[in-house]
């Protein structure tokens, strides 16, 4: 029989906790394995708000979490009344948005059982909306069941981290991932075996790859830029090509959502309509959506030089790895000759410092450096001998 936990690759120790706490809420019974406040934690891609949203779906199906029902589908899709599920565009998540929240989610769940918030990403709530958020975890026996997600304890303020069961989310093995790829997303051994080691258990990365030819190509082009820093001017070059792959693929992926977005907005307030009102209701609210478009892609572009800049670093560290004389664990093992010849030209504790500078670069694009500036550091530093 299917289950709504089916699709958490490689996570079962959580699936043992959430199924038990859903058998527990179904009881009624008093017990300490449900509770109504939940964190849950794991690095980016390991699948922290998918598992959230199937427990959100667990809790309201009449089915025992069957994955297949009405109730099932709507809660995972946007449509039930009881399952919010908050998924933020921009950098941060404001008081004023949480204040919303709460007045939507105050009343009883309209089904009878649960009323379950899922918040993709605590970890961008503000200072002030967490405190209100607090404020309502904190009220005794509401039928309100708070999930949360963060990629780690530390990024949720205490006070609301200590009032919520933890939930910690492993990073799947490279073979579970790769199984996966090639059962649901019908990947060939060969891709999925490639998608699977070079995103290093990032599940939604490892499908992108395994299903997108235009992010295989633009990885493809990235991974050679170490490679070609002969000189201050080819580190600039490489900066700025970095910058223009990463905004590639992120303008491909969000162009067609924010049409989309637009029409259904347009729609809501009957396109073509001529009364004065509507119209200029219409536009205000366009040039909102707008606004929230262009945040949302600043950080899709972000998230994406971060990605490419997670792929540099296994190249420096296949170069460590080739230089110890490890080779069968090499990720990007397509990538071996120009890899080994490459590795003949360093000193070994040089690839060492090349890794950090890297992940130096990805703390400073987290701290909202502008990204070119941060790509051009980084390349004249990976192209210093
Ligand atoms: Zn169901």
């Amino acid at each position: 029989m299917s289950s709504v936990f089916d699709d958490l690759v490689g996570q079962e120790h959580i699936i043992d906790i959430l199924k038990g706490a859903v058998a527990a809420s179904r009881t009624g019974s008093d017990s300490q394995e449900m509770t109504h406040a939940w964190v849950f934690t794991g690095p980016p891609g390991s699948g922290r708000s998918s598992a959230a949203v199937a427990f959100a779906q667990a809790l309201v199906c009449p089915n025992l979490e069957c994955g297949a029902c009405n109730e099932c589908h709507s809660a995972a899709t946007g449509g039930h009344p009881d399952v919010e599920v908050i998924r933020t565009e921009g950098l941060s998540i404001k008081v004023e948005e949480v204040r919303d929240l709460l007045t939507r989610v105050a009343w009883a769940p309209s089904m009878g059982g649960w009323r379950v918030v899922v918040m993709e990403d605590a970890d961008r709530l503000t200072e002030s909306a967490a405190n209100a958020l607090l404020k309502a975890i904190e009220e005794p026996g509401t039928r309100t069941v708070w999930l949360l997600c963060a990629p780690t304890l530390h990024d949720v303020l205490p006070t609301i981290r200590s009032r919520c069961r933890h939930l910690q989310l492993r990073t799947p093995s490279v073979d579970a991932v790769k199984q996966v790829l090639i059962k649901r997303d019908n990947a060939s051994p060969t891709m999925a075996d490639f998608a699977a080691r070079v995103s290093q258990g990032h599940i939604g990365r490892a499908r992108y790859l395994a299903t997108n030819e235009l992010v295989r190509s633009n990885r493809k082009e990235i991974m050679q830029l170490p490679l070609q820093l002969g000189s201050l001017a080819a580190a600039f070059q490489a900066a700025q090509k970095l910058m223009d792959l990463a905004t590639e693929e992120a303008s491909a992926s969000s162009e067609i959502r924010d049409e989309k977005e637009i029409e259904k907005l347009q729609e809501a307030y009957g396109k073509g309509a001529t009364g004065r009102g509507m119209a200029t209701g219409a536009s205000k609210a366009v040039k909102e959506l707008e606004k929230e478009q262009k945040s949302r892609a600043t950080r899709i572009i972000r998230e994406s030089i971060d990605g490419a800049l997670l792929d540099l670093a296994t190249l420096y560290r296949d170069v460590i790895m080739v230089q110890a004389g490890v080779t069968e664990s090499m990720i990007n093992s397509d990538m071996r000759p120009e890899i080994e010849s490459y590795a003949t030209n360093f000193p070994a504790h040089i690839a060492a410092q090349k890794v950090n500078a890297i992940l130096e670069a990805r703390k400073h694009l987290a701290m909202n450096v502008a990204p070119l500036v941060t790509c051009e550091a980084l390349m004249c530093e990976l192209a210093r001998r």
